[in-house]
């Protein structure tokens, strides 16, 4: 069928229906079909999986490795089912949950530091492995990469190091905690975890190895200090050297959670609840008290691996240890913090010594409506 002249047809028919019944030309054209209504193509791809913030002189960009459904009503413990499914169901959430798999890359100026490395090919490929196209899409290569940041070694975070034996990230050295090596690298310690869980010993010497057999895995002692704003915090318990890391530039601070939290909407509530892939359960819970009770007193940036992409907020206090997830607010404007007042320096730095050397600024008036009218706002902006 061709569908201009069935269109054609249709306005002629409605045209004159329209004035058989003494309607107008206003109420017919709107019951006419246009070419913008024409069927056009589903498209199913999602934005690309980048969102950036300035934090002080640091680029931080929250990149996402895609998502992993999983069964939390199989996966939590220590809560009913009835309760489970209404906190998840506040959250537009069912048993199960599709779940954010976020790494965020640190530009400090100097050095690229990547925290985390998502999943790689290890959950197949309905679910993860999307660090790479995203990072290319957010404007940087694998190999412009200098550090890579382990929260812990669990394959979300270090399946996507290596993709079929290469190291995806050619140039970097790998940082974590030295209990985590210690123990993922070392398969005696496999009857520590639950059966379900033992697969990640050989996933951790897998994804670990050509960086090993390069000699850039370099373990550091808890708590260290490991370039000029970025310090790693010791939280043990979902695995033996889980850890956090605070990122900190001009007063400006972010800390990078890990694992603290799997369900944010039944955790807020119920920090107690813990998950199947804790290796020590009380550990895991006791972090997480400590450290949404710290959160909530402070008004720094926290990001979580499996809060919804890019799981960038604020915690607060909700009520007797419970606690509410504040999101942080989509901005274009953020990213300009400090440019523009770089851009208004330099641009006092052109105007300026060329004016005061022009014959007619030698005039007074000239001179004191320069001052009034220029240097007060540059003066604000150097402020700001
Ligand atoms: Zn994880």
């Amino acid at each position: 069928m061709n569908a201009s002249k069935y269109l054609n047809n249709g306005r002629k028919n409605l045209a004159a229906i329209a004035l058989a019944i003494g309607s107008t030309l206003p109420l017919a054209a709107t019951l006419v079909p246009t070419n913008a209504e024409a069927a056009a193509p589903q498209v199913r791809t999602q934005a690309p999986g980048y969102y950036r913030m300035m934090l002080g002189d640091f680029e931080v960009t929250a990149i996402s490795d895609g998502t992993v459904t999983i069964p939390l009503d199989k996966l939590l413990r220590h809560i009913s089912l009835p309760e489970m499914k209404n906190l998840l169901s506040r959250g537009n959430l069912g048993m199960q949950a599709e779940t954010s798999i976020n790494t965020f890359l640190i530009n400090t100026g100097t050095q690229l530091v990547l925290v985390d490395a998502g999943a790689g090919r290890l959950f197949g490929p309905s679910a993860g492995g999307q660090l790479v196209q995203n990072l290319r899409a957010a404007g940087y290569r694998p190999e412009d990469i200098d550090v890579v940041l382990l929260t812990h070694i669990h394959g979300d975070h270090s399946g996507g190091l290596t993709i079929d034996g290469k190291a995806v990230f050619p140039n970097a050295v790998i940082r974590v905690d030295k209990h985590e090596s210690e123990f993922w690298l070392d398969a005696g310690n496999e009857k520590m975890v639950e059966p379900a869980e033992r697969h990640s010993f050989a996933d951790a010497a897998a994804s670990l190895a050509p960086y090993l057999a390069s000699g850039r895995i370099q373990p550091f002692e808890s708590g260290s200090e490991l370039m000029p704003g970025i310090r790693a915090v010791p939280a043990p318990g979902h695995t033996p050297g889980h850890s956090l890391y605070e990122i900190e530039s001009r007063g400006q601070k972010l800390v990078l959670w890990g694992d603290l939290i799997h369900a944010k909407d039944v955790q807020l509530s119920r920090p107690d609840v813990t998950v199947q892939f804790d290796v020590s359960e009380t550990g895991a819970a006791a972090q997480r008290k400590k450290i949404l009770a710290a959160a909530a007193r402070s008004d720094a940036w926290v990001a979580g691996a499996h809060i919804a992409f890019p799981g960038i907020g604020r915690i607060r206090q909700e009520g007797n240890g419970r606690y509410a997830w504040a999101p942080v607010n989509y901005s274009l404007a953020g990213l300009d913090a400090g440019q523009h007042v770089a851009k208004a320096l330099d641009s006092a730095a052109k105007v300026i010594p060329p004016f005061l050397k022009r014959p007619e600024s030698r005039n007074y008036a000239a001179k004191a409506n320069f001052c009034f009218w220029v240097m007060p706002p540059m003066a604000m902006l150097g402020r700001s």
